[in-house]
């Protein structure tokens, strides 16, 4: 149905917080899905983006809806899962700057941590506003669950030691948040949720909470973000995700369209390594709500979407569509040239980066991954590992040659392709074995260093 600008677009919601606190398995519990267990190393690589409907929303605040006195306003709720491992500051930073609130996962056991600390900067920086999730409170010894249930009525039902425990732990965590200028408190004793943080205890493993989170949320985004997530027809927001191919349907790109609205033959503009292209909508397709926008499932076709919504979009002309750049349509009274140049900035800009004459060619899935994974080998090894050439997309022929010019140059170490998740064209694979150019892959950025210095320390023997 056609919506009118006086609505509410979803909220954009990100789920933050040091690897391993639960942020994948929360997400799993709401969608009743299991990614965590699929993914490689447990660790999150990529932003991941789910659409919960409004009557799902309704549904799992349910148990607190009532006695909370809350009507549910909200169209639905986007949410966004990012990387947790230290070296995807970039797709975090990424991730959060399209959201509109987040949710801080802190792990009880554990306290702050560095990423904990880390995402709090970040939130701060860019004033987003967010609740802390207390994860694991299953953990507490004697925690006696009620699945799925509400976790404030949960701990008043929990024995005495076992409360007193959670009771400590929750001040912990306080007070390493106190530490760090921020003032926080559980949520139902937070009287003044515009200067104080709601802590939310959660399960992932047991639900409990989950009613907690999201009718906090809720009434967060739809009672003080209101003008924020105000539905605006007129002007898309959409950010590439990925570029795939999809077995019937050619190549596709994963986005995120923020606000606006976008349609079936509309004439875009996508940023793509080749320059701007031009093209019109094939097809807009998203996966069946509460599933994610990663994992291959049945799409649904649209002839119109709104944001905020995870989308697939079909269209050609855009294999070399680049991830992290925005997407833009021509509107009938606008300037073809000016919104290609709008599209292509964020690209030129880390296009323009320095490289070193000689040093390993670095090739990415994604803008936001050479980021990451160029500040990861300036930045945070030692020594850091020099950088001739970098690219986006599937490793080829080419690229191969480029790396063997480190050959002639004398410096057969550098004759070195690090890869992280792309994939090696057989052709170019062969071609590498014939001339002696390394290829390492991973899809664990900090196994790609691992591989390229035990190489090292090996030459070095
Ligand atoms: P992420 O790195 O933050 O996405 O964390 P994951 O969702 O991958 O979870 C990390 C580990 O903690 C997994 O082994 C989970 O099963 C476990 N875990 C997550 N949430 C909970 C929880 O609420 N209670 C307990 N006991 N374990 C949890
Ligand atoms: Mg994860």
């Amino acid at each position: 149905a056609a919506r009118s600008a006086a609505s509410l677009r979803s909220p954009i919601v990100c789920i933050m917080g040091h690897v391993d606190t639960g942020k994948t398995k929360l997400l799993d519990k709401i969608r009743q899905t299991n990614v965590q267990e699929g993914e490689a190393g447990g660790i999150t690589q990529q932003i991941g983006a789910t659409f919960f409907a409004k009557e799902t929303l309704k549904d799992k605040v349910a148990v607190l809806a009532q006695e909370a006195g809350l009507e549910v306003r909200l169209p639905g709720m986007l949410v966004i899962d990012t990387p947790g491992h230290e070296s995807f500051t970039n797709l975090r930073s990424r991730g959060s700057s399209l959201c509109d609130i987040a949710i801080l996962v802190i792990d009880l056991m554990h306290g702050l941590e560095p990423q904990t600390i880390e995402s709090l900067n970040l939130l701060r920086s860019k004033r987003t506003p967010f609740v802390v999730a207390l994860n694991k409170i299953d953990r507490c010894y004697g925690w006696k669950a009620t699945a799925d249930g509400s976790s404030r009525l949960s701990l008043q039902g929990q024995d005495g030691a076992t409360r007193e425990e959670f009771e400590t732990r929750a001040a912990r965590v306080r007070m390493e948040l106190n530490e760090r200028g921020l003032n926080a408190e559980l949520y139902w004793k937070n009287e003044d949720p515009a200067s104080t943080v709601s802590l939310v205890p959660t399960s992932a493993i047991t639900g409990e909470g989950i009613p907690d989170l999201l009718l906090w949320i809720t009434r967060l985004t739809q009672e003080r973000l209101t003008e924020q997530i105000m539905f605006m027809p007129d002007l898309l927001e959409c950010t590439v995700l990925e570029v795939k191919a999809v077995e019937g349907l050619g190549m596709t790109i994963d986005t995120i369209i923020v606000n606006g609205a976008l349609r079936e033959n509309d004439r875009i503009v996508v940023c793509t390594l080749d320059g701007p292209v031009v093209t019109s909508i094939r097809a807009v397709l998203t996966p069946p709500p509460s599933r994610e926008l990663r994992i291959k499932s049945e799409y649904i076709h649209h002839k119109e979407i709104y944001g905020a919504m995870g989308v697939k979009i079909c269209a050609q002309g855009i294999e070399r569509a680049i991830a992290g750049t925005p997407i833009m349509v021509i509107g009938k009274d606008d300037n073809e040239d000016d919104i290609k140049e709008e599209v292509m900035k964020d690209f030129t800009n880390v296009m323009k980066m320095d490289l070193d004459t000689r040093g390993v060619i670095v090739q990415a899935s994604t803008l936001g991954a050479l980021e990451a994974l160029m500040q990861f080998l300036r930045k945070e090894c030692d020594p850091p590992i020099p950088v001739s050439s970098v690219n986006i997309g599937p490793i080829y022929r080419r690229d191969v040659m480029r790396a063997s010019i480190m050959l002639e140059k004398g410096k057969p170490e550098y004759a070195t392709i690090l890869a992280f998740d792309v994939r090696i064209d057989a052709d170019a694979r062969a071609y590498a074995e014939e001339v002696g150019v390394r290829i390492f892959t991973a899809d664990i950025i900090y196994h790609l260093f691992d591989q390229f210095t035990a190489f090292m320390a090996n030459l070095m023997e």
